[in-house]
């Protein structure tokens, strides 16, 4: 950028900010200016349009004024936090040293600045910046020799986790850790399909030196970042993994400028531990948001009932990444199932765990350097609620016998005696620190007394000082006789005071000997004495002294906490964990959820279920939710078909059908009860729901095509053992097409895919399928006329609807009563004249299904003849009104 090269005559600290901007070009440079960050150039301009503040100037650069922007430090967080949300990054540009030991160095020296951190959306630890109950995660990928890596860490807690697999497969992978930043090889982006998938997922993408994912760099990196010569200890890890490791490794030593955080090891999971949901289905289903973005009305909200941040990340997390293994599964439901059965533990567990905070975070900010006292009684609190909570668990252990393993692990993680070295640091941090905690260790005022003995003599020092300078001021009035004063300020320190007008007698013998002459204002005048002097030095001192030994001693307890980083996780983690059993369990006795039974069959059978975010608004509305089965075979046609076909008039609940018993699959492979009175499901591997698209026209007209690439991706991905729901699929163009594909899906999913689907269609043809293919069966949702109006009965049965109520549904939204007879009229003598069942199953196939133009029906009666003849568009409201009683008198 040659606006930005140094120029030779360019200030000291004009040049320190252009260095600082050479080594950062893509950030926004904070620079450090005393109580402000200051941005100068294109920043300032950027900066001052994004957060709406004062665009100024500041002396000039080659010729033109330097524009200039800037922010309170104490306000700093905030702007950081619409920054970063705006897009940007920011590089923050710290003073090094106090501006009092520039000057020591020399009257032309400056204070030393550094770029001590890059902020961006992945690195974030600070609670102002974070949601406290959702994951922040910095993600990469790398493809090598044909593998594809996902690697992502979440910085603010140190989990660290990298999937291996196929190409095809990032995409789900990157859907299920929502990451918001992805760095990405320069090189990959050439990858149209990858770049498309990336895209689906949202998040920050950052362009990364594709040299950076080197085999060789990479894995140098890494071994920096977790300090270790040898990477032996992560088990088998293949060359992906390592460059989407190493990539990230790189990204956090530019960010955080060589502070190294607190990681766990990676965390290895194949693509086969999972089940595959992609970026379309989780949209479509509402998992942890919903369709508009927020997170009420998601299915993670209806069932969310934990009480600690970690304990919400944890369940989200479970939530986006139901499991495949029936063993690790059951092992969740035992913990839900031992919770729910023990109320009054449950209620005694969770009161405790209000009070526990966020010590994964916590941990990671006191690592990173970031933390401060209040971090440290975080974990004071967190450390504690561990203790209580494990001597709960442990008496309900001895009482009846053990507790599932799930349970055990988390309350021997948590039992002070099985980690000696963390119960001494509880009791360090019980006792050394206050109870009124500043944010900074240079705040001061937290080390509790009684700790450190030298502090606690500085403070007496210190407090002290009040009563001995005013036993001074009593001896030196008494002395002098005169009514004198002893002040403090910042500049002169302490110092005497007294009138101008009865300042005389102290510049005479004999108390000029004693008294110094400092400052004559207008009506005052300012002595010290050497007394005085002395006392002050001593003051500032010890003040300063005291200052020195909290922070030092800050300073130690963080190395302690940072030294047992991998057991306070360990704890933190523990903690989540059950508050997620409590928290299902609570929610399961509310929801009166029940534990699905889990295997490796193919069925699919659900009785009495329920959808648990429908239900909950239904309920508020005070409206009765009819509870559904659903059964489906995907091995024979034991206990029912393997492909259903769906329908119902609209508004009959078909989409709420389907997607209900896709949550089931979610809820019961997360590890969580579900809403039905029995389900027995043999896991799905991948779980697909697609909606077609015509409900949605400002999306423009690519959405038919968008519909279709996610078709396809499901007739190429779904196997037998996965779960399919389409709903109106084909609705996005015209009939015939529309139908003819719903048609070719329907019998591909059952011909090639073989999968367990739900297929949802207004195309009443398709339930010519049942017969024809041997696992399609027929459901539809029950609608019955009473008095000439449609009552929706919100139940699925068997076998097709009879009719589409179409009709009806115009009456139901308020067409007006004259065009609705005329429909029914019309309609009526449609069905008189259509083609018979028998004749619908020749070939062409559609083609019977043609609707007979009105034009071919018998000679318009003299209503519909006037009816025809009337310009709608032309007419005035009461020019229709006179038109309709017109019409009516003709009957
Ligand atoms: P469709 O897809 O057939 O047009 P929806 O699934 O969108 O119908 O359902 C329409 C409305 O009916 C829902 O918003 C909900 O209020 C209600 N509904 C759906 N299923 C049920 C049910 N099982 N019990 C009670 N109300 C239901």
């Amino acid at each position: 950028d040659a606006a930005l090269a140094i120029p030779a005559d360019a200030t000291p600290v004009m040049a320190q900010f252009f260095e600082a901007k050479a080594r950062q070009p893509d950030a926004l440079v904070f620079f450090r200016m005393g109580d402000f960050y200051e941005l100068f150039f294109e920043d300032a301009q950027k900066a001052a349009a994004a957060l709406g503040i004062a665009l100024t100037a500041r002396g000039t650069h080659a010729g033109e004024p330097i524009p200039m922007a800037g922010v309170p430090v104490h306000a700093a967080e905030a702007y950081l936090a619409k920054l970063i949300r705006a897009g940007f990054k920011v590089a923050v540009c710290e003073q090094m040293e106090d501006p009092a030991e520039a000057r020591k160095r020399g009257s032309k020296s400056i204070v030393r600045r550094d770029v001590v951190r890059v902020v961006t959306p992945g690195t974030l630890t600070e609670d102002g910046l974070l949601d406290a109950r959702g994951a922040n995660r910095l993600a990469a990928i790398a493809v090598r020799a044909g593998q594809a890596a996902v690697a992502s860490v979440e910085l603010s807690t140190g989990e660290v986790e990298v999937v291996a697999g196929s190409k095809d497969g990032v995409a789900a992978a990157l859907a299920a850790l929502q990451p918001s930043e992805i760095l990405v090889p320069d090189r990959l982006f050439a990858d149209e399909g990858l770049s498309a998938a990336l895209k689906a997922v949202g998040g920050l993408i950052q362009p990364m030196a594709s040299a950076l994912a080197e085999p060789s760099a990479a894995e140098a990196r890494l071994k920096r970042l977790y300090g270790v010569s040898t990477l032996d200890g992560f088990g088998d890890i293949g060359g992906a993994e390592i460059s989407a490791l190493g990539l990230i490794a790189a990204h956090l030593e530019t960010t955080q400028a060589g502070k190294v955080p607190v990681l766990n090891a990676p965390r290895r999971a194949g693509e086969a531990d999972a089940m595959a949901i992609d970026p379309a289905t989780r949209a479509s289903l509402e998992i942890d948001r919903t369709q508009s973005g927020g997170r009420e009305g998601s299915l993670l909200a209806a069932i969310d009932r934990t009480l600690t941040s970690g304990g919400a990340r944890l369940l989200a997390s479970r939530l986006s990444r139901p499991l495949l293994d029936p063993a690790r599964i059951e092992a969740r439901l035992d913990a839900v199932e031992w919770m729910l059965e023990r109320r009054d533990l449950r209620r005694r567990l969770r009161e405790g765990l209000k009070g526990a905070g966020d010590m994964a975070r916590a941990l990671s900010r006191l690592a990173l350097g970031r933390g401060g006292p209040r971090d440290l009684g975080v974990l004071r609190a967190g450390l504690a609620c561990g203790e209580t909570t494990a001597a709960l668990v442990a008496a309900e252990r001895d009482l009846a016998g053990g507790a599932p393993l799930e349970i055990a692990e988390a309350a021997i993680a948590l039992t002070p005696s099985a980690h000696p070295a963390l119960a001494a640091f509880l009791a360090l941090l019980n006792q050394g620190l206050g109870a009124d905690l500043p944010a900074l260790a240079r705040d001061g005022g937290f080390v509790a007394p009684e700790v450190r003995p030298e502090l606690d003599q500085v403070r007496l020092l210190r407090d002290d000082s009040r009563r001995v300078i005013a036993q001074l001021e009593g001896r030196l009035q008494a002395e002098t006789s005169l009514p004198l004063k002893i002040k403090h300020n910042a500049v002169l320190g302490y110092f005497v005071e007294i009138s101008a007008a009865k300042a005389d007698p102290l510049f005479q013998a004999p108390f000029n000997t004693t008294f110094i002459h400092r400052q004559t204002l207008a009506s005052q005048t300012r002595f010290t004495t050497v007394e005085l002097a002395e006392l002050d030095a001593r003051i500032a001192q010890a003040a300063e002294r005291v200052l020195a030994i909290e922070v030092e001693t800050f300073e130690a307890w963080r190395a302690e906490a940072v030294g047992l980083a991998a057991e306070i996780q360990a704890a933190a983690e523990s903690l989540a964990r059950l508050d997620v059993a409590a928290g299902l369990a609570e929610w399961a006795e509310d929801a009166q959820a029940t534990r699905p039974i889990i295997d490796r069959s193919l069925d699919f059978d659900a009785e009495a279920a329920r959808h648990p975010v429908v239900e909950a608004a239904t309920r508020r509305e005070g409206k009765p939710y009819t509870p559904n089965d659903c059964r489906l075979d995907g091995a024979g046609a034991a206990i029912g078909p393997r492909l259903a076909i769906v329908t119902g008039p609209n508004m009959a609940g078909k989409s709420t059908f389907l997607r209900q018993n896709a949550l089931l699959a979610i809820l019961a492979q997360a590890g969580s009860f579900v809403p039905a009175r029995r389900l027995k499901l043999g896991v799905v591997d991948r779980l697909f729901s697609r909606v077609g698209a015509a409900d949605d026209l400002s999306r423009g007209r690519s959405t038919f095509m968008a519909e279709m690439v996610e078709t396809a991706a499901i007739l190429t991905q779904a196997t037998p053992r996965s779960f399919v729901i389409l709903d109106e699929i084909g609705r996005g163009t015209a009939t015939y097409d529309g139908l003819a594909i719903a048609w070719a899906c329907a019998e591909a999913l059952h011909d090639v895919n073989r999968c367990r689907a739900l297929f949802a269609t207004h195309y009443h043809e398709l339930a010519r399928l049942e017969g024809r293919l041997a696992h399609v069966g027929n459901l539809s949702m029950r609608a019955k006329e009473w008095n000439g109006d449609l009552v929706f009965l919100h139940e699925a049965g068997p076998g097709p609807a009879d009719r589409s109520y179409g009709v009806q549904v115009a009456k139901l939204a308020g067409v007006p009563p004259a065009v609705v007879a005329r429909a029914r009229e019309v309609l009526d003598r449609l069905e008189s004249q259509t083609a018979s069942p028998a004749r619908l199953d020749d070939l062409p196939l559609f083609a019977a299904t043609a609707p007979t133009p009105v034009a071919h029906a018998a000679e318009p009666s003299k209503v519909e003849a006037a009816l025809g003849d009337l310009d709608l568009d032309g007419m005035s409201p009461r020019e229709a009104m006179d038109a309709l009683y017109r019409l009516k008198g003709m009957m």
